[in-house]
């Protein structure tokens, strides 16, 4: 079996830098599965399909046969790099609304499993070790307080020459959290086995060194 470790949590609580930095680490693959719903959602918004449940089922069938394609850091759809698009703010609130339908859920974990290869996968979500990869010998929930959270996501936006309010990113990104947390199907929450982490006063290499002990002690699977 292919080992599996997951990294689930809220926005910008710095999963994606902490899974890739694992993934490099480990020479694992690497599952971005806000990737997904954010794909799914440009896909659907192109078509002219509104998020709303009254779309769902036609949004889901775009999602079972999404023509996506991860190249390093670059995301495509349909051959075209959408990465910058779909890491918008407003991808990120797209994804969040997309997500929360049901059927749209069930037609992306086909497409989740097929990442778990070996030598073994790091995966990045919020459902990764709850509802997707339940059999995951290590399940990591990171956390990170919303000031901080906000704080991060700013100078991630201002380092691009993107404007941005910490006031208005700390309000949206609570918006999101609290969707993902009340939605009736894979609402963000720790596995059961997880081990929390708490980054709000650690450095990246910090988290990373704790993770990779913890894998350790799980050796063998
Ligand atoms: O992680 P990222 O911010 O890219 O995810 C975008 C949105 O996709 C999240 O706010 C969440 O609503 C949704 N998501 C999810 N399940 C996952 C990954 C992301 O519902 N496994």
């Amino acid at each position: 079996t292919v080992p599996v470790l997951c990294v689930d949590g809220p926005t910008a609580s710095g999963k994606g830098t902490l899974a890739a930095r694992l993934a490099a680490r480990l020479g694992y693959h690497l599952l971005d599965s806000g990737a997904l719903y954010r794909v799914t959602a440009l896909a659907a918004l192109q078509a002219g399909l509104n998020i709303d449940a009254a779309n769902e089922t036609a949004i889901a069938e775009l999602a079972r046969r999404l023509p996506v394609r991860f190249e390093g850091d670059r995301v495509l759809l349909n051959g075209q790099d959408v990465s910058d698009a779909i890491r918008s703010e407003e991808g990120g609130m797209n994804a969040s609304k997309v997500s929360a339908l049901p059927a749209v859920r069930i037609a992306l974990v086909a497409l989740q499993h097929s990442f778990a290869r070996l030598p073994g996968l790091v995966a990045d979500g919020r459902d990764m070790g709850t509802v997707i990869f339940p059999a995951a010998p290590l399940k990591v929930f990171l956390t990170a307080s919303a000031a901080q959270r906000a704080e991060r996501r700013h100078k991630q936006l201002i380092s691009k020459g993107i404007p941005a309010r910490i006031d208005v990113l700390r309000a949206d990104l609570e918006a999101r959290d609290a969707r993902d947390m009340n939605r009736a199907v894979a609402p963000l929450k720790p596995a059961e086995d997880a081990l929390l982490l708490d980054n709000s006063s650690l450095s990246i290499e910090a988290s990373v060194d704790q993770v990779l002990a913890w894998w350790q002690d799980k050796q063998p699977f």
